[in-house]
């Protein structure tokens, strides 16, 4: 098995698509877990890390995004 790499702002593709249809996710928080965000419906989803190696199929492109603003 290869390592995957992926980056904060990382478009990235699951092994199961979200329920809105889309399989496209943007990390948008890397740390002890990570924070995806579907492009299409922009709800977000925090998996730990190893959940999201796990889950994750291939990283389809990057992409700059601003600085992490945790609002919540
Ligand atoms: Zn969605």
């Amino acid at each position: 098995m290869e390592a995957k790499q992926f980056q904060l702002g990382d478009v990235v593709q699951m092994k199961k698509p979200h329920p809105c249809g889309a399989n496209e996710m943007q990390i948008i928080r890397m740390g002890m877990d990570i924070r995806i965000k579907c492009m299409k419906c922009m709800h977000s989803v925090m998996l730990p890390r190893t959940k999201f190696e796990k889950k994750l199929k291939k990283v389809l492109r990057s992409e700059a995004i601003a600085p992490d603003q945790d609002a919540e």
